[in-house]
């Protein structure tokens, strides 16, 4: 007899926090190991944002906030979304603040999925969006987004996967782990198709917004049609953006009765997010947005450098991203590997690593590029060194 419930137990816990923990471990025990796991900047909180924190609980912004977040904050990301993607959305009923975008993800699938309901879920995906799906009842339905397409799924491949049952499609550009960005084109060419069957909520998971690079443009999901804006749950967040990956600050903006129904489902979950964390996610999104550039330009070179030292393997097959911070690698020979998994494969080579099969994608690993050039040029020598075998 398991302690776990059926839908608990039908999940695995999170491939990629479980990576990253195993090459801590081995770390810890004295291995020798570049670890390029983590998705989490490497850029520390802005300053003032901790200021503005320190000032709140002093102040007394140390008690229960709405559920739904303080005024200030669900102003201010009211002003973001008018301002960044032309999303009117009215901050007493329109925005709901949570413990990360992770929950706001969570509460949004839990609120509305019945068992037996299908979910639309974009190969590569991020790893909790079919196990979120799975813990609500409902059963993931895959498309493979193809590198021919941008890795953004064609009108004939979302027309393909919905059925009578479907109830979300989950989108997220900038995309974790492959970096591609949908443009204006291809998310129209989705609007179309979704056009005829208006009972299909989506969930545009635009966390890594402000992280792109080559000048590539960005659009809302939920401003690409009026009739979108109405279905569309726009989900973003200061962790990714800011460095605030700690301080648990997601936040998302949708139709009236969805917020609703995401608020009273919180209601009971967290009764909100903390409070002094709310104060510094508004300070944040009040910050000069010349910070986010800067810190997308030293991505950017970054990304430079890994793409260009790992085309050097006829091994492998790179795939620049557009954005995000992760580089996404096909392992084209994959003899190489004599039949293991390839983050096991190359932590005998002394990096660490996320497989594809986390996100979907078997044959791929994932680096991310939220590390230091000093680890990003050792951890391709050593990809490079394991691979020239
Ligand atoms: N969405 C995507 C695509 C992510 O990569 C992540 C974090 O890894 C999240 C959502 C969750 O972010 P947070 O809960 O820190 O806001």
């Amino acid at each position: 007899h398991t302690i776990q419930s059926h839908l608990l137990a039908g999940v695995p816990a999170s491939q990629s926090i479980a990576a990253a923990q195993r090459a801590r471990d081995l770390k810890a025990a004295g291995r020798d190991i570049v670890a390029v796991t983590v998705g989490e900047p490497d850029f520390a909180t802005p300053p003032e944002v901790i200021e503005a924190a320190f000032s709140a609980a002093r102040e007394g912004q140390t008690k229960y906030t709405p559920v739904s977040g303080t005024t200030g904050l669900r102003q201010a990301i009211a002003r973001k979304f008018q301002q960044e993607n032309a999303l009117a959305y009215d901050p007493s009923t329109e925005i709901l603040v949570g413990t990360g975008a992770k929950q706001v993800i969570y509460d949004a699938l839990i609120a509305t999925l019945n068992p037996g309901d299908e979910v639309i879920i974009v190969a590569p995906y991020w790893v909790s969006y079919p196990s979120i799906a799975r813990m609500a009842g409902a059963t993931p339905v895959f498309i493979e987004a193809s590198p021919e397409h941008g890795l953004v799924p064609t009108a004939a491949q979302l027309e393909a996967a919905i059925t009578p049952r479907t109830r979300w499609l989950m989108l997220n550009y900038p995309n974790n782990p492959s970096g591609a960005i949908a443009s204006r084109e291809q998310y129209a060419a989705l609007a179309k198709v979704l056009e005829r069957y208006p009972d299909i909520l989506v969930m545009s998971d635009e966390i890594y917004e402000h992280i792109r690079f080559d000048g590539s443009a960005f659009i809302s999901f939920g401003a690409i049609t009026p009739e979108m804006r109405e279905r569309t749950l726009v989900v973003n967040g200061v962790s990714k953006a800011f460095g605030m990956t700690g301080w648990r600050i997601g936040y998302a903006g949708g139709p009236r009765a969805l917020i609703a129904a995401m608020t009273k489902l919180q209601s009971h979950v967290t009764g909100g997010a903390s409070a002094v964390s709310q104060a510094a996610a508004q300070a944040a999104l009040q910050m000069d947005p010349a910070l986010l550039a800067q810190r997308a330009a030293t991505y950017e070179q970054r990304r430079d450098l890994v793409c260009g030292l790992l085309a050097a393997s006829p091994a492998l097959d790179v795939v620049r991203p557009s954005g995000a911070f992760y580089v996404f690698v096909r392992v084209r020979d994959t003899e190489v590997l004599g039949g293991r998994p390839v983050d096991d494969f190359l932590l005998d080579h002394g990096v660490a690593v996320i497989a594809g099969e986390a996100f979907g994608s078997p044959g791929w690993f994932r680096i991310s590029i939220a590390t230091h050039d000093a680890d990003l040029q050792a951890a391709c020598t050593r990809i490079l060194s394991a691979f020239s075998r």
